[in-house]
This record gives C-alpha cells, sequence and structure tokens, in this order.
C-alpha cells in the first residue's frame, strides 16, 4: 500500500449520470462525494455503489487501496455524480500545455518535434506590438524559431506557420484525462467524446514528462 497523502491523491474520473466524462478530481474527494451520497462508486460492472456497498468489499491483491481504521477501502476510478446530467465545460484553458497538445509538441515554424523543455510559446503578433495571448495568436515553437522570429511577425521574418492557429475543439477534461498513465477503467467513458481519436494521438506521440510548468509567459 503506498503512503496515505499519494492514495488520496490517486486521479478519479467522475462521469455524470449519462456516463459522460466531465471531471478529473482526487481520490480524497471522491471519498467525499461518495459519503455524502452525491455520487456513487463505478466497478467494472458500471452498477454505482453508494459507501457502504463500496467499503462492504475487500480490495484484490494489487487494487490501489486506502487503510483506514475500518480496514482497507478500495480506491473507486471512476465514480458517476447522481443528481447531475450536464455536459463538460466546454472550454479549454489556455494554457501552455495545451497549447503543446494541440500544436502535437511540433514547431509551427520548422514543423520539428520537440520535448516540453525545448519548446517556446510564440505570439505570432508580438506582444510587444499588441498580440494578444490567445489561441488564435500564440503558437508552439522551437527555440530556434522562436529566437530567429523575434519582434517580428512571420511574413516580415519570411516565416510561415504550419497551419491557422485555432481553439482545440477537445474537452478540458479529455486533455488531462488522455494522459498515457490513464487507469483502463477509464477507457469506455474517453473513447467517444469529441476530438478524443486526436487527443489520443497526441499524447501517444509526445513526451510530456517535463510538463509540469506554468502558464503562458515564456516567449519574446
Ligand atoms: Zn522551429
Amino acid at each position: 500500500m503506498r503512503t496515505l497523502r499519494s492514495a488520496l491523491s490517486t486521479q478519479v474520473l467522475v462521469v455524470n449520470r449519462c456516463l459522460q466524462a466531465v471531471h478529473i478530481t482526487s481520490a480524497r474527494r471522491a471519498f467525499v462525494l461518495l459519503y455524502t451520497e452525491v455520487a456513487k462508486a463505478l466497478d467494472d460492472t458500471w452498477i454505482g455503489q453508494d459507501f457502504r456497498a463500496w467499503a462492504s468489499v475487500a480490495p484484490k491483491p494489487g487494487e490501489a487501496s486506502l487503510g483506514t481504521s475500518r480496514g482497507l477501502i478500495r480506491i473507486p476510478r471512476v465514480i458517476q455524480l447522481i443528481d447531475y446530467d450536464r455536459m463538460p465545460r466546454a472550454t479549454v484553458r489556455l494554457s501552455r500545455r495545451n497549447i503543446f497538445l494541440r500544436d502535437a509538441y511540433t514547431c509551427q515554424y520548422c514543423a520539428k518535434r520537440s520535448s516540453a523543455r525545448d519548446l517556446n510559446l510564440d505570439h505570432v503578433m508580438p506582444r510587444s506590438r499588441g498580440g494578444p495571448t490567445t489561441w488564435e495568436n500564440v503558437v508552439c515553437s522551437c527555440r530556434v524559431c522562436n529566437l530567429e522570429k523575434g519582434g517580428r511577425t512571420p511574413a516580415e521574418a519570411g516565416m510561415k506557420l504550419l497551419r491557422r492557429p485555432a481553439r482545440p475543439r477537445w474537452s478540458p477534461v479529455l486533455a488531462l484525462a488522455f494522459t498515457p498513465a490513464r487507469p483502463k477503467e477509464w477507457e469506455p467513458f474517453l473513447s467517444t467524446l469529441p476530438g478524443a481519436r486526436e487527443l489520443e494521438q497526441l499524447w501517444a506521440n509526445s513526451d510530456h514528462s517535463a510538463d509540469h510548468e506554468h502558464e503562458c509567459d515564456d516567449d519574446e
């Protein structure tokens, strides 16, 4: 069994009444939702169980669990909100990682693919000239291209964008849920959502190991 802190921060997928993925939460929060009857835990048969039913089944060997005063309790990998049938939030947060994901960790000027630590965010219309930090004006670029472009527009620098940047159509919950480390129990809830195939591809090809950085703040 792992330490209490790491067990409690295990990621749990939250689905709505229609079994659509809406959120990712921690085991700590999942247990609160379960205990207060806001959510039920789903096992591999997708039958919702309340806290008492869930806690009455002992964990199998190797199954993620939590040591409590009443013994070991399994950590659910998926919980279902009992009274919630809305869809996931549709706006993707503009962040460094989400831009890298959208651009598949590929420099939008020279098409070179790199790991996060070798990539920059580039403002197409430079910030120094009023270029906004938006999905339409920020792209992933390698350090070389970023340096070469400097405070110029692509046209002025004689550089060409691979494609016109735009807001991605996948939802934020999906962007996070598709990490290759995701539990297999999440699969059925992810594969049918918009943009799923695209994200899966992106994550599969990306090096995101150095990807716990701050938001948009490093270019020019
Ligand atoms: Zn480049």
